[in-house]
């Protein structure tokens, strides 16, 4: 654009083999190019609400069932692993393991 050598920078590749200076470019005519990083954020942000969600349903669930140990024990017993198992259910199919 300007004509001067690309040298160390700050320059950014328009096309395959063409480069032009960060000040010179014509940024004005280019779209955002984070669009498609904002969306994966986006995403990301979607699926770890729904895993603070589904874990914190947990928490509430285990903590008023301390509350009851151990006058209720077979029954907590029963049910926690349904719990355990939906939650390790949920945070699969959001795309985190179990340890994750
Ligand atoms: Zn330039």
């Amino acid at each position: 654009m300007c004509g001067r050598e690309l040298g160390l920078g700050p320059w950014w590749m328009t096309a395959p083999g063409r480069g032009v200076h960060e000040e010179c470019a014509a940024w004005g005519e280019r779209p955002y190019p984070f669009a498609a990083h904002l969306r994966r954020l986006r995403a990301l942000r979607a699926k770890l609400g729904h895993a603070v969600r589904a874990v914190e349903l947990s928490i509430e669930w285990f903590e008023r069932m301390q509350g009851r140990w151990p006058s209720d024990a077979q029954r907590i017993l029963r049910r926690a692993r349904r719990w355990q198992a939906a939650l390790e259910q949920r945070l699969r199919e959001l795309g985190f393991d179990r340890r994750g």
